[in-house]
């Protein structure tokens, strides 16, 4: 079996039969890195060195006999916005170009705890703020199924990493669609968990109350299985649940008996491009013939997700993001003449246009006169939208719909365009503004050979649930076995 485009189930497989090596495996993706990053541009740090010493510590401890982690010598990419100790998080930004974490995240720490190998940390939008990953202030990331085309964002280069066969499983951050969108334009698997599921300890904030961390894999089993690594609780997170983590990858291959599925008129209106609307119908009626039921919900609400999602989330970037001052970490500008000068030269210098953008969209809507017009209504529309998913999930297990309008839109389509930009979110926004679980599986391919995404999402703590969901589906289609080759 070939190591580049095994799922990280064959990997471990070829691990554990000692028909490979972890540096065997870390070594293969390393070489597709140095061959085609190139022209790709996910990765923003590699070092070929440390990720092989890691690889052969592992390798040692399984020929001791010693017990391995989950994830035994599996080659993880990470999205650069998760601290690494020793190892840099730029989170794509002028900012923290030279910043060096003293310490782990705890999902860092968790990976390295399931023998994990850190094989490098992906390029992103600049702190998370993009669609398209061409806010990073370093370069853009391509879509490895046509360059010209964009990898989807925030978490464009972890996505177009496992596109691209230069890492089996890579970790992403979800705020408004980060993992899940850019998962479907590069036709993988990607999952945000309920907001809770995850420690984000170490994760460098964007807007608290929506960021969440997840997996993405060429499989559901993929996702499965690093979910698995990645949940449960860490008391360094406040809002992180003291609940039990379900072994997810054992349970994953068991079909859902009599499974319900919701589907909202209100997610298939204009503006839906027309191949995808046709890949979610088709993929409706592979889960009638497994037995499913489709039935019509509606979600009211979800036409303002976006407007009370750009209120809320550069609301607490803005606060965020304040303690880029220049004075504890980070850039300081060279030149100024007194302290505010400082401040205004390092933050101009150290944020690029988007950043700047959400500043002020945030320090605007917090301001005096406009905080109850503004903020304080998108947070009474978020608790309306979360209602109505709750009243859609006495009805159905899952709710089916698109992942985005399109699919992959051409490299400085929409970079004149915010609200353009922002509008691509319009499937995913929802599930962080209510906090539920959603996951975007392969579900078909334009005639351009573009991938299509399609969408799960179910109520708080049914990751078990959404993901055996999810496989039920992988297991009667190919989408999923799709490669790109260079
Ligand atoms: N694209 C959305 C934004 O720009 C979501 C980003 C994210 O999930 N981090 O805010």
């Amino acid at each position: 079996m070939s190591i580049i485009g095994a799922t990280a189930s064959e990997l471990l497989g070829l691990m554990e039969r000692g028909e490979a090596t972890s540096v065997e495996i870390t070594t293969a993706f390393l070489d597709e890195i140095q061959a085609h990053d190139e022209k790709v541009g996910t990765y923003v740090h590699v070092d070929r060195e440390s990720a092989l010493a890691q690889a052969t510590e592992i390798d040692q401890k399984r020929s001791d006999g010693q017990e391995i982690g989950k994830l035994g010598g599996l080659p993880v990419a990470v999205k650069d916005v998760l601290c690494t100790e020793g190892v840099p998080t730029t989170c794509s930004s002028r900012m923290l170009e030279n910043f060096v974490p003293p310490y782990d995240a705890h999902v860092s720490t968790l990976l390295k705890d399931a023998d994990a190998v850190l094989i490098g940390k992906t390029n992103m939008d600049e702190f998370a703020m993009g669609s398209s990953c061409e806010n990073s202030a370093f370069k853009p990331t391509r879509n490895p199924w046509n360059l010209e085309h964009a990898p989807g964002g925030s978490s464009g280069g972890s996505a177009a990493a496992v596109a691209a066969n230069m890492a089996p499983i890579s970790i992403g951050s979800d705020t408004g669609g980060s993992i899940r969108q850019p998962a479907g334009f590069c036709g993988i698997v990607g999952m945000k968990p309920t907001y809770g599921r995850v420690s984000r300890y170490g994760l460098v904030a964007y807007a608290s109350s929506l960021d969440q961390l997840g997996p993405m894999a060429n499989d559901v089993h993929g996702a499965a299985l690093l979910l698995e690594a990645i949940a449960g609780h860490d008391p360094r997170d406040a809002t992180c649940i003291n609940a039990g983590v379900p072994a997810y990858s054992e349970t994953v291959d068991q079909p859902l008996e009599g499974l319900r599925i919701g589907v909202a008129a209100e997610h298939f209106v204009e503006g839906l491009d027309s191949e995808v609307e046709a890949a979610v119908k088709q993929s409706l009626d592979v889960y009638r013939s497994l037995g499913a039921e489709v039935k019509d919900i509606t979600l009211p609400h979800s036409k303002y997700a976006v407007a009370t999602y750009y209120l809320i989330a550069p609301s607490e970037a803005s606060s965020n993001l304040a303690r880029y001052d220049g004075v504890h970490y980070g850039h300081r500008a060279e030149e100024f003449e007194d302290m505010v000068d400082m401040y205004t030269r390092t933050r101009g210098e150290g944020f690029g246009a988007e950043v700047k953008r959400r500043v002020m969209l945030g320090s605007y809507a917090l301001s005096e006169g406009y905080y109850d017009a503004y903020y304080v209504k998108a947070l009474k529309v978020r608790r309306l939208i979360r209602n109505d998913f709750d009243a859609a999930f006495e009805d159905v297990d899952v709710i089916a719909s698109p992942i985005a309008p399109s699919t992959a839109f051409k490299l400085g389509a929409l970079t004149d365009d915010p609200l353009a930009m922002y509008l691509s979110d319009i499937y995913t926004i929802s599930a962080n503004l209510a906090g539920i679980p959603g996951i975007s599986i392969p579900a078909g391919f334009s005639e351009a050979g573009l991938p299509i995404g399609l969408q799960l999402l179910a109520a708080p703590f049914q990751e078990e649930q959404l993901l055996r969901a999810a496989r039920m589906f992988e297991r009667e289609t190919d989408w999923h076995k799709r490669r790109v080759s260079f």
